[in-house]
């Protein structure tokens, strides 16, 4: 494993990076709504990524068809953007990436289409809350199964599970660098409290943990890209870029 420590420079250029795939997933959430196709938030996510002189890093990435990532439902991530529509009472993960100046960004967030249950809307808060509790563990000296397990525990005690085999990553001229970010402890990793990598300043990860209501096990679609919950349960997904700094973590990915 090697992780890519980045200088100050650097990060200036990864918080610009973030800053277009915050602000990209803002006119999205804006324009969800029920009775669009999933391929006109692809369009819009090209459009506005165009428009901000940054290219959209997923379109072509191992294939994959589309700029954005759309998972609807018991979809967790991956969704590819086409016919479907959506509807009201729908949730809808957004996962948009793009490289400015050769860095990368990476954020996602879960929206509901129109209004949705309860069930759906607490769902959506608990992941969003796991993603905060994991970014406030990532604090120099800390361990990097200390932010696994913070994510982990954040959501299991509420009664959900985190999906296992999808995990969060470094990031920086490259969308996946190491190291990879569990959203669990796994004992087969050695990432455990207290364990893994040590976290210093100028590491930059994307977390992203994904939350469902039912079983933790996943499927993929014929499609090699579409992963959904195995049981049907809803799935939430939020994930932000950020930067270890001497204190508090900082949020690449924002607006
Ligand atoms: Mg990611």
């Amino acid at each position: 494993m090697s992780i890519i420590i980045k200088s100050d420079h650097e990060i200036e250029l990864m918080r610009q990076a973030g800053w277009l795939v915050a602000t990209v997933l803002e006119v999205l959430r804006a324009r969800v709504r029920p009775g669009m196709c999933t391929e006109e938030l692809d369009v819009i996510a090209a459009e506005e990524a165009k428009k901000l002189g940054g290219r959209p890093s997923f379109k072509g990435y191992r294939g994959f068809p589309g700029n954005l990532c759309v998972s609807v439902n018991d979809e967790i991530v991956h969704g590819i953007p086409g016919k479907r529509v959506l509807y009201e009472g729908d949730i809808v993960s957004l996962d948009f990436g793009i490289i400015y100046q050769d860095f990368q960004g990476d954020a996602a967030i879960t929206i509901g289409v129109g209004d949705v249950s309860p069930e759906a809307k607490q769902l959506m808060d608990v992941t969003e809350g796991a993603l905060k509790v994991g970014i406030a563990a990532a604090r120099p000296g800390e361990r990097l199964g200390d932010i696994s397990a913070a994510i982990e525990q954040y959501a299991e005690s509420r009664g959900y599970s985190v999906v296992r085999e999808y995990t969060g990553h470094g990031i920086g001229r490259n969308m996946h660098e190491d190291p990879q970010v569990p959203n669990c402890t796994t004992p087969a990793f050695g990432l455990m409290p207290g364990a893994g990598p040590e976290l210093q300043k100028g590491m930059t990860l994307a977390l992203e943990p994904m939350v469902n209501i039912g079983d933790w096990a996943t499927k993929r679609d014929d499609d090699n890209w579409t992963v959904r919950t195995r049981d049907g349960s809803l799935s939430a997904h939020f994930e932000s870029t950020i930067a270890i700094t001497d204190g508090e973590p900082e949020i690449l990915t924002r607006v």
